[in-house]
């Protein structure tokens, strides 16, 4: 029997987890395509943003990670479900058999304007990248009287997990490099804005509140039921008509799938494509993670979070398994394994269920070590580990190369 050819679009969580779990199967040819050349880590780019990790680390090369997958780096441009093929920037055409979309999602300005323009994402590489390099150099431009003082103010939007992350590590960071801008650090300041009546709205209400507390005892500036209506080049205007001016602006508020692959079928608001609970968009094509729109036991879709992804990536793989030999496929089901965020060094939020909560020392040590244990790669984890060993026991200021 000719092996059935299987296409996976996406080398991320969901992507990676089904050609991990399928790369064995003798059954199967698999090829990995996605435009860059690694898996990205997504949890953590808030501390290659914030100067704490090398972005090496968060970056797990594909390449070479199975040698029975073969990894074709180039973006897909269209799928051609009548001819079974895929189209790439590269000019190339592939076929397949089975085709597995998991092309993650990008970030959602909501068309306000200004947003797209005056603030940074943080979804990348190169946009942690660019916050870290407007984050430090901002001071050596102060310091030079290029730029005025205001630009030392850094504004977060959106009191999800993400924002939440981002502004008690630049808080920190604000702290380390106290000593090396003695005279203008101490006017530097981090504001969360969250249009919603409450940070981590995911969480339990207790979680929320210890979350703003803590942010606020480390001098963060907390601001719910903020909505920002505009941005300018200097700064963030908000629903009641306070402009908060700020050199770093973040925006963390919200993520689309891409609406390239919208065609594909109906859509949720969020341009997920609706999928069957066997994650099929129709015989042969399966989405999964962030651009598969599935009902949860709640009758929301499931969130947009790494474990819905791999055990996405994971289930698809079964399933083509089962399928090769002749056995019923199964439905998806996901199992809910908790939330978590941290909020700063020995400080975090942990909800195991609504009931199975806590907070603190030990929350942070078990959101550490479930990060050390999702990522790819020794040598990643391995570096990582010595990071933190690093910066979180020895405490020593974080130092880092401006561009
Ligand atoms: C800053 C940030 C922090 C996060 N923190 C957490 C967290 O703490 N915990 C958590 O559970 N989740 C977190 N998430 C969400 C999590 O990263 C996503 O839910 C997860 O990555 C989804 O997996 P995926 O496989 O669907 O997509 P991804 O992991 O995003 O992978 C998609 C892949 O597809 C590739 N791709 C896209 N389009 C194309 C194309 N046209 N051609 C070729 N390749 C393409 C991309 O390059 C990418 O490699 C975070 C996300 C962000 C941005």
């Amino acid at each position: 029997m000719p092996k059935q050819r299987v296409v996976i679009v996406g080398a991320g969580f969901g992507g990676l987890a089904c050609a991990r779990k399928l790369r064995k199967s003798s059954a199967y040819d698999v090829t990995l395509i996605d435009k860059n050349p690694y898996q990205l880590f997504s949890p953590l780019l808030y501390q290659v943003a914030t100067a704490s990790l090398p972005e090496d680390d968060i970056a797990f090369p594909v390449r070479t990670a199975y040698r029975e997958v073969k990894f074709v780096r180039a973006a897909v441009t269209g799928v051609d479900t009548a001819t079974k093929t895929v189209s790439l920037s590269t000019g190339r055409t592939i076929s397949y058999d089975d085709l597995v979309l998991a092309v993650g999602s990008e970030g959602a300005t909501f068309g306000i304007p200004g947003v797209a323009e005056h603030t940074l994402q943080m979804k990348s590489i190169a946009d942690a990248r660019e916050i870290r390099r407007s984050l430090l150099r901002n001071y050596e431009l102060v310091e030079d009287e290029v730029l005025p003082i205001e630009s030392l103010n850094v504004v977060i939007v959106g009191g999800g997990p993400t924002g939440v992350e981002l502004a008690g590590a630049v808080r920190e960071l604000q702290g380390e490099i106290r000593r090396e801008f003695e005279a203008i650090a101490p006017q530097a300041s981090v504001t969360l804005l969250e249009a919603g009546p409450r940070l981590l709205p995911s969480f339990h209400p207790r979680s929320s509140e210890h979350t703003a507390k803590t942010l606020t005892k480390m001098g963060v500036n907390v601001r719910v039921n903020a909505a920002v209506v505009g941005a300018t080049a200097t700064s963030l205007l908000l629903k009641e008509g306070d402009e908060i001016v700020a050199g770093t602006r973040v925006w963390a508020a919200g993520v689309v799938a891409p609406p390239q692959w919208k065609f594909l079928g109906e859509t949720d608001r969020g341009n997920r494509l609706k999928v069957q609970p066997t994650l099929q968009l129709r015989e042969n094509v399966w989405v999964i993670g962030d651009a598969a729109s599935v009902l949860g036991p709640a009758g929301r879709p499931l969130p947009m979070i790494a474990p819905v992804a791999i055990q996405q990536g994971k289930y698809v793989a079964r399933q083509l398994v089962r399928r090769a030999r002749n056995e019923s496929p199964e439905a998806f089901a996901y199992r809910d394994k908790g939330q978590m965020a941290t909020i700063g060094r020995r400080k975090a939020v942990v909800e195991i269920r609504s009931w199975l909560r806590f907070s603190g020392s030990i929350a942070w040590l078990t959101w550490l070590a479930l990060h050390l244990a999702y990522l790819s790669g020794g040598r990643n984890r391995t570096s990582i580990f010595a990071d933190w060993v690093w910066n979180y026991l020895v405490w020593t200021p974080r130092r880092t190369i401006t561009e």
